[in-house]
């Protein structure tokens, strides 16, 4: 059997996988791969897997399969499997930290000190306790990040089209999270129903000075509109991992407008969750042997 690693792994794994067969992240190898592993840099386009004839799984190590197209690649009769569970507590870690770098003003305050200002007086901080976060998908990281809000004293709701009962979160409907929330974190794959969720007549249901953390997806938002509500200062800060594009393109509007706190798609991207993907893959992997050999 064949692996191609094709993006980014813990560097443990290509030893961990040469139980199962011959292992390479020469992508100049995918004509003859049996396995193709990817996070979210390869596109499993049809033209990736036409590529690949000999091709029987692919694994995204991460949650959303929104890079593989999942309808070519079943109807050629490739697995299709992700690592949903081992990313929950990187990424809600990431939309916390931006969470309170936003309302400790870590970036302004750290730049200020960079360019031999001292700016005590004007650095007012703000608490989150007492702050109401709105959630926008109630899953897996979602929950987690409610857990860490509750933790600092944060009346948490959220709006999931699924999810009808959550132990942490009071479920509301999308537009009683849009009025009400001091901070909204967007926790939804991207879908039909999600792109561009955040537009201007969304934006506009939403309190003054709200805070939006985006480590959902970057196509979730509309880009122009967004960056109008940062000028007008209807949204007070918007704090993002994820991007239409990755890198984003350099007309990108969040790149230039105000109150925007970037991370280059770093959530899933902690040392721990790389070996928890590694992990899963190996399961994956013997699963997979286990129905070949069947
Ligand atoms: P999940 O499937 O556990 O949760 C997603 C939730 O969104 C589900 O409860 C679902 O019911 C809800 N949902 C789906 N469509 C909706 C809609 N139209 N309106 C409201 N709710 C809707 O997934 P998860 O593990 O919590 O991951 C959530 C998302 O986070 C992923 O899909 C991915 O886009 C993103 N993610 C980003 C990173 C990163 O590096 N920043 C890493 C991992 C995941």
């Amino acid at each position: 059997m064949k692996i191609l690693i094709s993006d980014a792994f813990d560097p443990s794994l290509p030893q961990r996988l040469k139980a199962f067969g011959d292992v390479t992240d020469d992508t100049s190898q995918l004509p003859e791969a049996d396995v193709v592993l990817v996070r979210s840099k390869t596109k499993c386009t049809k033209e990736y897997i036409e590529r690949a004839p000999n091709l029987k799984l692919i694994i995204r190590g991460g949650v959303g399969l929104d890079n593989v197209d999942l309808e070519y690649a079943t109807s050629k009769g490739i697995e299709v499997r992700n690592t949903p569970e081992a990313s929950s507590v990187a990424v809600a870690e990431l939309a916390f930290a931006l969470m309170l770098a936003v309302s400790n003003r870590i970036v302004e305050a750290h730049n200020s000190m960079v360019t031999g200002e001292w700016a005590k007086k004007q650095m007012k901080r703000s608490e989150l306790m007492g702050k109401t976060l709105g959630l926008i998908g109630v899953g897996r990281i979602g929950t987690v990040v409610a857990n860490r809000a509750r933790a600092f004293g944060m009346y948490v709701i959220g709006y999931d089209c699924y999810v009808e009962y959550s132990d942490l979160v009071e479920l509301k409907s999308l537009d009683e999270v849009l009025a009400s929330s001091d901070y909204i974190s967007l926790h939804v794959p991207l879908c039909l129903d999600t792109e561009g969720m955040i537009n201007k007549e969304t934006i506009a249901k939403m309190k003054d000075g709200v805070i939006i953390i985006n480590t959902g997806r970057g196509k979730c938002v509309v880009e122009d509109d967004l960056a109008a509500a940062l000028e007008s200062g209807k949204v007070r800060a918007y704090a993002t991992d994820v991007w239409y594009s990755d890198p984003p393109a350099e007309d990108c509007p969040l790149l230039k407008a105000p109150n925007v706190i970037m991370t280059p798609h770093i959530g899933a991207s902690t040392k721990e969750n790389l070996l928890r993907i590694g992990d899963q893959i190996v399961e994956i992997l013997k699963e997979h042997q286990q129905k070949q050999g069947a």
